[in-house]
Parts: structure tokens; C-alpha cells; sequence
């Protein structure tokens, strides 16, 4: 710009017309500039990296500082949208519904299997909500909770006998993904080995109570039996009794496992059946005098079924009792919690190592089989509790160290809560 000028000043200075020559450099000067910059306005609005117009001085190098930017965009955008396409037909291909979904659960991609499993249309579904087109109760309390880590089980929308593993996550901002998968198989195997379970604890509960009744009348004139079959007699007994309790466990397990969630139920007064439990534990401590207290709020019950609530206590009671050494410690507890309510026993007894802790709750799982039998033990009490707690949407924790004792807290959902109205206490105020 400086050179033209100084070309522009000596031609007007000897031409005698300084001020329009200046005048008329500067106008060329702009011209060029403009000139450029159209150039590169065209060659920007090519969706195509076509070759680089060509220039000199500041423009030749604006114009390769653009082009290498422009070149690894392009690169980068290609680059995703392979990586894209890869990922849709990867989805695409996945054996399990999948379903993408944008803000406010509306449905934004889906693959064929979604089509056949959930019965989403290609060309109406997409935008609609999810809760829509998937209406079971179960999932729709499960999409409002937003998900959870476990998948839930319901009926296709195309097939009722179709059984779907259905499983929500969250990923991105305000976005989630929807798999379903097809676990009808494994749904009826479940049921066949229930129901093999149930018939066959059923069909065992005759002729145990037959063999025990037999028995029992035996061991009550056992003096009149020959010596060597006195204690045999006993012990048939204690053998025949702990089949028994065995057998009631499975069946009550069976029952709890063909039935729904409990609903509205009765309402069962958890305070006075808490301390009817705590008075058998004492009777069940006998000699071992171990301190049992019960701390529980009077007002707080629950809507359910007594027999399960009942078990549900007493199995962690009467463990704590046995597994608590004579003249330990036991803590009941019954109250209000953040969420619901809590009902934990604690114990000053022998603890869990921490390895044994995620399998308690696991059928027939014991850490000493031989003291579990020792003291009656069917080894199903975790699993019951663990299962009343499914059923009443609460969970089960469990914590314990080894050599100091043991706290098994149950957590409930206040949808099944209720409150007793006590008699206020008469305040100052009252007191005529
Ligand atoms: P069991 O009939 O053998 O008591 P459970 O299912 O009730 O069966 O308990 C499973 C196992 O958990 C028991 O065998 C025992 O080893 C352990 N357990 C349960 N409660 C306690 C406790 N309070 N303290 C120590 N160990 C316990």
C-alpha cells in the first residue's frame, strides 16, 4: 500500500495533480480488496474444497491460512460421518430393541427389532412420547422414576405371550436409551422351575406331617421302645421336623413369587406384633439372657399382609438371637426414615466376614451349615426377607464386621406407610 502510494505522489507531483492521483491509487487499492474478498465469498460457499484461487501478498497467505482450516474440517467432518453411519448400522443390527430417546422421552431413532418387539411404526412414531405407544403401569412408573440400574418385565405391546427384559439409561444431556430384549424363555423356564418347587414341597407336606405324627407319638412313649431305638426315634423327629420347616419356607416362597405386589392389604400394627416377636425372642434366648430391646414408633403401621410382615421380623430377630452369643446384645428399631421407614436389628454378635455379606440373601446359602442345622436353621430366611422387601418396593441392607456384630436394616417406601392416630396427651392447656 505504501509503494502505490509513493507511486501515486511522484506521478501526480510530476503530472502537478498530487491530491487525484493519491485519490485514484487509494480507489485501486480498494477495488483489488474487494475484488479478493468476492473471490474467497465464492469459493467458501463451495460445499466442495475446490482448488485455492490464486493471489499474492496479504490475500495469497489469508488465502492458505483458510484453506488448511477448511481442509481439516472437512476432514473431521467426514471422519464423523463415517463413524456415524458405522454406529447406525451397528445399532441397526443389534439383535435387541433399541430406542433413542430426546428430551422429554419422545422418540428420535429406533431399529427393526424395536418395530417387532414394542410395535413402533416408522411412519408415525417417531417424535411421539415413549409412555404413548408403551402403556404397561409398570413401565410407565418405571420411565417417570427415570430408569434404573435393574431392568424391569413386561408384556409386548405386539404379543401379550411375549415376555420383554426392558432396561432404560441415561446418557448425554436430558437423553436416554431404551433396550428391550425377548427373555420369554427364560421367563417360562423360571415359572416351570417355581412351579416345580411348589408342587414339589406340596406334595412332600402329607406324608411329613403323616411320618411326623407317627413319630411324635412314638417319641412320647419312647420308654416302652428298645433302648437302641430310643434316640433314633428322637432323632427322626428332629430330622423329619426341620424337613417340615424346610417345606413351609419353600411354599411360602413359592407363593410370595406367583403373587403380585401386596396392594393396599390390611393394615398390620407393626409396633404391637413387633413386640409380640420381641417377647418369643426372649423365650428363644431362654438360659442365653441376652439383652433385647425394642424401640418403636406407636404411630407408624404398614399396609400389607400380616404373614409375610411377620416373617419378614421374626427371621431377622430370632437370627440375630442365634447368632448372638449369651448375654450379648440385640436393638430393635422401628422408625420413620427419610424416604419411608426403617426396621433394623442390631446385634452384638459374631458378624459376617464381608465376602459372605452379597450371598446371604441367596437360597440355602450358609457360612456354617453345620450351626445353621444345629440351631433349626432352613438356610431360607435371608431369601424371604429379601423377597417381602422386593415385594413392598423396599431393599434390604446388610452390615456387619466380624467379631462385633451385625445391623440388617429394611428400608420402606412410604407408599405403603401408614399413621395411627394416638390419644394426644393432655398438655398443660387440658389439665383443668
Ligand atoms: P438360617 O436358617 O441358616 O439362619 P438365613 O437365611 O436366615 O438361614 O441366614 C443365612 C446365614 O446368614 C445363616 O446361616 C448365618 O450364617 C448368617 N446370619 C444370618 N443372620 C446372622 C446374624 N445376625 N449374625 C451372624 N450371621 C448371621
Amino acid at each position: 500500500m505504501i509503494l502505490v502510494a509513493l507511486l501515486a505522489l511522484l506521478l501526480g507531483w510530476v503530472v502537478g495533480h498530487v491530491l487525484l492521483f493519491l485519490l485514484l491509487a487509494m480507489l485501486g487499492y480498494l477495488v483489488w480488496h474487494l475484488y479478493n474478498l468476492s473471490r474467497l465469498q465464492r469459493w467458501l460457499r463451495r460445499a466442495e474444497l475446490s482448488s485455492l484461487p490464486v493471489s499474492s501478498g496479504i490475500w495469497g497467505s489469508a488465502f492458505d491460512g483458510i484453506y488448511r482450516l477448511r481442509e481439516g474440517s472437512l476432514r473431521r467432518r467426514k471422519r464423523l460421518n463415517r463413524l456415524l453411519k458405522r454406529f447406525y448400522k451397528l445399532a441397526a443390527a443389534l439383535p435387541d430393541a433399541t430406542v433413542m430417546l430426546g428430551e422429554y422421552d419422545t422418540i428420535e431413532w429406533y431399529n427393526k427389532p424395536a418395530q417387532k418387539l414394542l410395535g413402533l411404526q416408522p411412519s408415525t412414531d417417531v417424535g411421539q412420547h415413549i409412555g404413548n405407544l408403551l402403556r404397561h403401569p409398570v413401565f410407565r412408573a418405571y420411565l417417570d422414576k427415570g430408569g434404573g440400574d435393574e431392568p424391569i418385565e413386561i408384556p409386548s405391546p405386539e404379543d401379550e405371550t411375549v415376555i420383554l427384559s426392558v432396561h432404560l439409561v441415561s446418557y448425554g444431556k436430558n437423553r436416554r436409551l431404551l433396550t428391550a430384549r425377548d427373555i420369554t424363555r427364560l421367563h417360562q423356564l423360571e415359572q416351570m422351575r417355581r412351579g416345580f418347587v411348589a408342587d414339589v414341597s406340596h406334595e412332600l407336606r402329607t406324608p411329613l406331617t403323616v411320618i411326623s405324627g407317627y413319630l411324635e407319638s412314638m417319641t412320647d412313649s419312647a420308654e416302652e421302645l428298645p433302648r437302641d431305638w430310643q434316640r433314633s426315634v428322637v432323632l427322626m423327629e428332629q430330622q423329619t421336623q426341620r424337613m417340615q420347616h424346610i417345606v413351609t419356607d419353600l411354599l411360602f416362597l413359592a407363593r410370595m413369587e406367583n403373587g403380585g405386589q401386596p396392594g393396599g392389604g390390611e393394615v398390620i400394627d407393626v409396633p404391637t406384633l413387633l413386640a409380640v416377636i420381641q417377647e418369643d425372642a426372649i423365650m428363644l434366648s431362654g438360659d442365653n439372657e441376652q439383652r433385647i430391646s425394642l424401640d418403636a414408633d406407636p404411630a407408624l403401621l404398614i399396609k400389607g399382609e400380616y404373614e409375610e410382615l411377620r416373617s419378614l421380623f421374626s427371621n431377622l430377630i430370632f437370627n440375630a438371637v442365634q447368632y448372638t452369643p449369651a448375654g450379648g446384645e440385640i436393638r430393635i428399631c422401628w422408625r420413620r426414615s427419610e424416604q419411608g421407614a426403617r426396621f433394623e436389628v442390631k446385634d452384638s454378635g459374631q458378624g459376617i466376614a464381608a465376602h459372605h455379606i452379597p450371598r446371604l440373601t441367596e437360597r440355602f446359602y450358609r457360612i456354617d451349615v453345620g450351626r445353621s442345622r444345629e440351631k433349626g436353621g432352613t438356610g431360607l430366611g435371608l431369601a424371604i426377607v429379601k423377597h417381602v422387601m422386593n415385594r413392598y418396593q423396599g431393599y434390604l441392607e446388610i452390615g456387619s464386621e466380624v467379631g462385633k456384630g451385625s445391623l440388617f436394616s429394611c428400608y420402606f417406601p412410604a407408599e405403603v406407610l401408614t399413621s395411627r392416630l394416638l390419644p394426644r396427651n393432655p398438655d398443660c392447656a387440658d389439665v383443668t
